[in-house]
């Protein structure tokens, strides 16, 4: 498995920006149609990599080849959220740099494109594309607003990235007790704490029942967005707290932003 780690994602997603903010437009969000034209396929001998937008049926993002020389990083177009789509090209272009010599092919759904500390190579992707899109100095400034779905929803429009990737980097910069998680039918699928917040013990556990008196299983029930403030016991046995959450139009997917004081 050591051959993941050949290319580091920070380093490369570094080494990126760099080239873009001091030889290239330096604007943002970034023109991954750009990143691959001028500074992936310059460095190829003899492959070439296509970004391409299309529609099929599963999957949001898809890394292929018929001949290993073409290789087709693929953005489902059904995905309704520019931003998601910008991080899916992110996520598979990392595919490509790093691993396609280890799998010439990869399918990759929503838990895959939020995976932050399960399958190495689905986590450097997703590391990878949120250091490319998500520089630490341009959100930053903005993590000491409200963590909601519109403040959210709102950077990560201008940052055209998808909501879930905007969340996780929030989260990896506040110096405040907060989480965020994904869940359906009842169960948490995917969840992560900020570094206060685990200090406190809160991390979510994939198969973790939603608790029937949190807004985010009155939300599931009804396909709703609600807020509501939560008293200590509900999510955590000291601390109270607000609960903020968005019902998603894809996949039934439950997005739960929490805040604890
Ligand atoms: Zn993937």
């Amino acid at each position: 498995m050591t051959d993941y780690v050949c290319i580091p994602p920070i380093k490369e997603a570094n080494r990126i920006t760099g080239l873009w903010r001091n030889h290239g437009p330096n604007t943002y969000p970034i023109n991954l149609s750009l990143v691959v034209e001028h500074i992936v396929n310059p460095t190829l001998e003899g492959e070439r990599l296509h970004l391409v937008y299309s529609e099929f049926d599963t999957f949001e993002g898809m890394l292929k080849t018929d001949d290993e020389k073409k290789w087709g990083a693929f953005v489902n177009t059904k995905i309704p959220y520019k931003g998601r789509r910008n991080f899916t090209a992110a996520h598979e272009i990392f595919h490509f740099l790093a691993h396609r010599k280890i799998m010439k092919e990869f399918r990759c759904g929503a838990l895959n494109l939020s995976d932050y500390q399960r399958d190495q190579m689905e986590v450097e992707a997703n590391e990878f594309a949120s250091q490319l899109l998500l520089p630490p100095d341009l959100v930053r400034p903005h993590v000491e607003e409200d963590f909601t779905y519109s403040n959210v929803r709102s950077l990560s429009d201008d940052m055209g990235v998808s909501v879930s990737a905007l969340a996780y980097k929030w989260l990896s910069l506040t110096t405040k007790p907060m989480a965020f998680f994904q869940s359906r039918d009842g169960f948490i699928l995917q969840g992560y704490a900020s570094a206060a917040a685990y200090r406190h013990g809160i991390f979510f556990k994939e198969g973790r029942e939603v608790p029937e008196a949190s807004t985010t299983f009155k939300c599931q029930a009804a396909r709703v967005h609600d807020a509501s403030g939560f008293d200590r016991g509900l999510w955590h046995s000291d601390l109270g707290g607000h609960e903020d959450v968005y019902q998603t139009s894809f996949g039934d997917f439950t997005y739960t932003f929490l805040r604890f004081f």
